[in-house]
């Protein structure tokens, strides 16, 4: 790589800046999209795209970094600060898509491209495993594979690199062409290709041939004929084209797959001869993922017994960071995935987010970064570590432990994970956040299970990517300007408490509302910063709020009167929400006391009306849409004689999820999302736009044979004349699976098949009726997730997903992750 390419003079003109300003000369190395993610600010690059706010109001932020060159497409910033380089270009993401085809075109190595609907990252980080030992690979970070993904993944390539391994997604027509110019494989492949709806597309048949674009100059294409919807071979892509297939003739015809203890089995012909090979997995997506490994080592020219020794040294590809608690107060956040740099900057920025404790410690293993000197890999790292707050490392393993040196922060090392173990009981964790990453040689779980308080088996996990994209969803219903609060009550409607509002807080949200004071402070104790609305602030609790800053609700002249006698006149006005009854008729001033209430806020500057506000009681339904126009109605007019009295603008918000897509023109000020944030609007039920958040799963703790006309469970309501076999699994009432559920009603998952409850629901344990199915102890159970929704589940038993979700106990144990 010539270094003169990327200079910021040079980049100017490879992305053809119409104008620019520099100021100095540096090289780039580093390309930044978000200013919260910044590892070498001076030889960054900052590129101010479009996403849900606007790259350009983030300048200051990345500025505040240390970053010193901006790509812009906003003329208006062009002569901000003065120390620092501006490019104008006229789009920002073509921009950044120009200058990752530099790089490409510099270095010409294989590369490797893959795309389909299923198993693109397992594939790419399963070839990364059978060919690390061969080539010295380059491969996006994470699923990094959209048009703002893939640049940054090809920018990665260096002239140490012998493969690339990149991942292509669209969601688009005509976005194809794009990826595969920066891309630019030789080796093509297409993983399962699923029923999934092609949104934005006309077909399902339209997104395959988009997807094809990807290979058209490719070498050798690799693909499964029966995920080509009756596409001729003649109009495939690529030079040469290598199949796979279990059930019609192919280069890699699979003849039969058959489990051996926990490993499958692969028979296949190819060129006319048997093969055969050994794979660790047993689910049949693992196998397919596999298979395709195989067919693209065997089309890359690696014999049948190379293959085969590769692919049975296969291993599991966790790619999500879990949340736990852990032992002493403190938060363990488990990352074993893969130790390089980039993932290490991923977790990193997981572990910044993370409010609850002031302490942050990080365990690290060796990092297996390939192509680059220890000294210089350890000297980043370092930098990383001290970039992101890290209070305390533990290295552990001989290279970390040659550059202890390096590192500036409270600091300990080991040779191996074995030492760390022996000598733990040494070690003081307490009320900190610890990350826990290893390269997987090093067995980096053992530490995380001492740091960990014991699961139960029966787990809540949740998902804070799929909250993240719902709430990614909301916003982008908003008109410009409009305000979230976001609801935490009731522990996020059962989802977790900090865990939840750290992620919000890092998103931006603008409030947070919770129903108790006690549910504020312990927001507050966990380091959260967001204003937080108090919905029903009992005035005992007023020296609390006061003392914790939080934002009581006041719903009537009572309570009204109470604060404001509460506060001092002396101190400046304090912040508080009026709450107006338009129709629901649970909390809220009437319309017989408004006079009063417009006379006591007039009269009193110790209260700040920070926003006035009301409550839909049927945003959700059409026939109650007459209803709810009169609610917004009346609500406007109070909220304009508040407007009057006071001489300044409150915030007004009305709309509850459902409110903000059936009625925009109740969006006001603010809306207060809820359970769309967990996955769940009525309105959205058909559009399939929301994410499950939320997995509840358990466990079989026994199975048994019963005879005919033996009974089950409690008052012998479970009978089964035929006989059978039953499954109990560790999950009950007082678990918060109602007894609802119970004779049939309910129905979990096994294996992916439904089983239906037999007998009445205990209250920590329940049983299945699992009759001609193969299942033994410890075998998991979904109680709900995507397949088995929660609105299913609310409606067998007559109820809400709300009620649901918030009924799943405390003793439940959360697990967060974070992809
Ligand atoms: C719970 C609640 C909401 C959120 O309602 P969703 O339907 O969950 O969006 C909004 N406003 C108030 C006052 C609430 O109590």
């Amino acid at each position: 790589m010539s270094k003169e390419n990327y200079s910021i003079a040079a980049i100017a003109k490879q992305i053809r800046a119409i104008d620019f300003k520099l100021i100095k000369d540096v090289l780039i190395s580093q390309l930044v999209i978000d200013s919260r993610s910044v590892i070498d600010p001076g030889h960054s690059l900052f590129f101010a795209l479009p996403a849900e706010r606007d790259g350009h109001q983030f300048i200051d932020a990345a500025y505040q970094e240390g970053i010193r060159s901006f790509v812009i497409s906003d003329t208006h910033f062009i002569h901000n600060h003065a120390d620092a380089n501006f490019l104008l270009v006229a789009d920002v993401k073509t921009a950044l898509q120009e200058l990752a085809l530099l790089n490409r075109k510099i270095h010409q190595l294989p590369v490797i491209a893959i795309s389909g609907s299923n198993g693109k990252t397992i594939v790419k980080e399963w070839l990364f495993q059978l060919l690390a030992t061969d080539y010295n690979i380059v491969r996006s970070p994470k699923s990094f594979n959209s048009q703002i993904g893939v640049p940054l993944a090809v920018w990665q390539i260096r002239d140490e690199h012998t493969l690339g391994i990149f991942e292509a997604g669209i969601s688009r027509p005509d976005e194809m062409p794009r990826l595969a110019a920066i891309i630019q494989p030789t080796i093509g492949i297409l993983t399962n290709i699923g029923e999934a709806h092609a949104e934005g597309f006309n077909s399902p048949q339209e997104k395959l041939l988009e997807k094809l674009k990807l290979f058209t100059n490719t070498d050798v294409f690799i693909y499964a004929p029966e995920y080509l919807q009756g596409l001729a071979e003649e109009n495939l892509p690529g030079q040469r084209r290598f199949s796979w297939s279990m059930d019609r003739k192919a280069d890699l015809r699979i003849l039969f797959v058959e489990p051996i203890d926990g490993k499958s089995y692969i028979k296949a012909i190819y060129q006319d001869a048997e093969i055969e090979c050994l794979i660790p997995f047993t689910d049949k997506a693992s196998i397919e993922n596999a298979i395709i490994c195989w067919a693209t080592l065997l089309a890359m020219g690696y014999t049948a017994e190379q293959a085969d020794l590769k692919l049975e040294k296969l291993t599991l590809v966790r790619m999500r960071l879990e949340l736990k608690n852990g032992i002493n107060q403190s938060s363990v956040i488990d990352d074993s995935y893969s130790a390089d740099i980039s993932s290490l900057a991923i977790a990193l920025d997981f572990l910044n987010q993370q409010n609850q404790h002031d302490k942050k410690t990080l365990i690290l293993s060796d990092l297996l970064e390939t192509g680059k000197s220890t000294d210089a890999l350890y000297a980043e790292i370092a930098a990383l570590i001290t970039q992101k707050d890290v209070q305390r490392l533990i290295g552990i393993g001989t290279e970390i432990m040659e550059h202890a040196d390096l590192f500036n922060v409270e600091k300990q090392f080991f040779q191996s994970t074995e030492d760390f173990i022996k000598d733990f009981s040494n070690l003081t964790f307490n009320n900190e956040s610890i990350l826990v990453k290893g390269a997987r040689r090093f067995g980096f779980e053992r530490i995380s299970k001492l740091l960990t308080q014991k699961i139960h088996d029966t787990v809540l996990e949740v998902n804070l990517n799929a909250l993240v994209s719902n709430l990614k969803f909301y916003k982008s219903q908003l008109k410009p300007g409009v305000k979230i609060m976001a609801m935490v009550k009731a522990f996020s409607y059962g989802s977790g408490s900090f865990e939840i509002a750290n992620v919000l807080q890092f998103h931006k949200v603008d409030y947070l509302a919770v129903a108790y004071t006690d549910e504020g402070i312990a927001l507050r104790k966990s380091g959260i910063t967001l204003p937080i609305m108090v919905m029903s602030p009992e005035p005992a609790a007023f020296e609390a709020i006061v003392k914790y800053k939080l934002e009581p609700e006041l719903y009537n002249l009572e309570i009204l009167k109470g604060f404001i006698a509460f506060l001092q006149s002396d101190k400046p006005a304090y912040p508080v929400h009026l709450k107006i009854d338009t129709g629901m008729h649970r909390l809220g001033f009437d319309e017989a006391d408004i006079e009063e209430m417009l006379q006591l806020i007039d009269a009193n500057d110790s209260i700040k009306i920070q926003s006035v506000f009301s409550h839909l009681a049927g945003s959700d339904d059409e026939k109650h849409d007459l209803f709810t126009r009169a609610q917004i109605a009346w609500f406007k007019t109070v909220a304009g004689k508040v407007t009057d009295t006071l001489g300044y603008q409150p915030i007004r918000h009305i709309s509850n999820t459902s409110g903000i897509t059936r009625h925009p023109d109740a969006q006001l000020d603010m809306v207060r999302l809820g359970i769309g944030l967990y996955g769940f609007d009525s309105a959205q039920e058909q559009a399939r736009t929301l994410q499950t958040v939320a997995v509840l799963k358990t466990t079989v703790t026994q199975v048994k044979h019963i005879k005919p006309h033996d009974s089950i469970g409690y008052s012998r309501r479970g009978v089964m004349p035929e006989g059978g076999e039953i499954a109990t699994v560790k999950i009950g009432y007082a678990d918060g699976y109602s007894r609802m559920f119970g004779n049939g009603v309910g129905h979990m998952l096994i294996n992916g098949k439904r089983v239906p409850t037999i007998g009445s629901i205990c209250m920590d344990m329940c049983m299945l009726d699992i009759t001609g199915m193969d299942v033994k102890n410890g075998d998991e159970v979904i109680v709900f997730d995507e397949s088995l929704s929660i609105s299913e589940l609310a409606a067998q038993i007559n109820t809400i997903p709300y009620e649901i979700l918030t009924n799943i106990s405390q003793r439940v144990k959360r697990v967060y992750f974070y992809e």
